[in-house]
């Protein structure tokens, strides 16, 4: 197996496109057209888990955050990010960064954090605008069904829990074949009046061309009469965040004690109780402070994210229990939902967890009085 079919897989999971413009997920170093000899999941492809790849026969380090972030001008290793890429490069290591497209996808790092919450009802907090758009393509009668199942089967036709989505209207298209046009029906130089229908589909922008392929490999005509139009609604199954609900009502202490020990922290900062049972949450994994008042106006009564900034604490005002979990603990899910991802579509392939925990913050518990 080559590296270039294990990133197609998790660019099914993730597409690239849905990355935020900051960001920088994608092939970062080495040569996707190489046999794979393993691929180690980890949080983030530091110096170690380099070794550690190369260790363990792994060439392909799969990581969610991308070790280069910032476009670099020497590589002399006078940094840990120059030193982890000249390591990598000389080792033949591919490093492949799966970051906030991962991030925003319904079934990425936050749908995992959900699981382990055991939290039902779940929705994306923070739907993405444009990323829909609507196909309208004129087809006669005998070639309409074959078509419509090759946009489904494209990935068109999906609106939230319901998949196959599509309309048909009836109506009649005219046309005259130029002399060197080769028409489904009429005669050239002859305008012909045929009964068509219209078939309309909606579709994520990033299947585009695999779409229109698979429009031109099932449709009939010569030249074929279609529109794509962007449309504004929100695309309910990508963006930023999560709510859902708990199992049932926790009151607060209860509850921070129950994230403490999903999330393996003891150490959990958090604005001033809310004075009621929590039952809806929002989660972030990463940094998700700009998510507060959105999560807010969702009426969630508590918001489990990281990186919280003193100012943001005070945002809360009362209104929602802040719980700030630690950026890597609240991330530290996505090892095992990569790993089962890729594990269910290479079942025999060598896949390793990363053994080192690359986070860079420690707490001290003091034990003085
Ligand atoms: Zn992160």
């Amino acid at each position: 197996m080559k590296i270039h079919q294990i990133i197609a897989q998790l660019e099914m999971l993730a597409p690239l496109s849905l990355q935020e413009s900051y960001d920088n997920a994608g092939l970062i170093t080495g040569d996707s057209n190489q046999i794979c000899s393993g691929v180690l999941i980890t949080l983030d492809a530091t110096e170690m888990v380099v070794e550690e790849a190369i260790e363990k026969g792994c060439n392909l380090i799969v990581a969610h955050h991308p070790i280069l972030f910032r476009g670099i001008k020497q590589l002399t290793g006078k940094d840990y990010v120059e030193r982890t890429i000249i390591k990598a490069i000389k080792n033949d290591i591919a490093i492949y960064a799966i970051h906030t497209n991962l991030d925003s996808v319904l079934m990425g790092v936050n749908h995992r954090i959900a699981e382990m919450l055991e939290l039902s009802s779940r929705k994306i907090l923070q739907p993405k605008r444009q990323l829909l758009q609507k196909l309208q393509v004129y087809v006669p009668e005998t070639h309409v069904a074959e078509l419509q199942q090759a946009l489904f089967d494209a990935g068109a036709g999906n609106i939230g829990k319901y998949s196959e989505c599509s309309f048909v209207s009836e109506g009649v298209g005219s046309f005259k074949p130029e002399a060197t046009a080769n028409p489904f029906s009429g005669t050239i130089g002859t305008r012909q009046t045929d009964k068509e229908l219209k078939l309309e589909v909606i579709f994520p922008v990033w299947i585009q061309a695999a779409l229109l392929r698979a429009m031109r490999s099932k449709h009939p005509y010569e030249e074929i009469a279609y529109q794509i139009t962007s449309i504004e609604n929100d695309y309910q199954d990508v963006g930023s965040g999560m709510i859902g609900n708990l199992a049932k009502p926790m009151d607060e202490v209860l509850f921070l004690d129950y994230i403490s020990s999903v999330f393996n922290n003891k150490v959990v900062k958090r604005t001033s109780f809310i004075g009621k049972k929590i039952e809806k949450v929002a989660i972030c994994g990463g940094s998700g402070s700009f998510l507060i008042q959105k999560a807010i106006a969702c009426g969630a009564d508590a918001f489990i994210t990281s990186d919280i900034k003193y100012h943001e604490f005070f945002d809360a005002d009362g209104r929602i229990l802040l719980a700030d979990v630690g950026h890597f603990e609240s991330e530290q899910y996505t090892i095992e939902l990569l790993h089962d991802f890729l594990r269910e579509k290479f079942p025999n392939f060598a896949l390793q967890k990363s053994e080192i925990r690359t986070n860079p913050v420690f707490y001290h518990i003091s034990k003085m009085d």
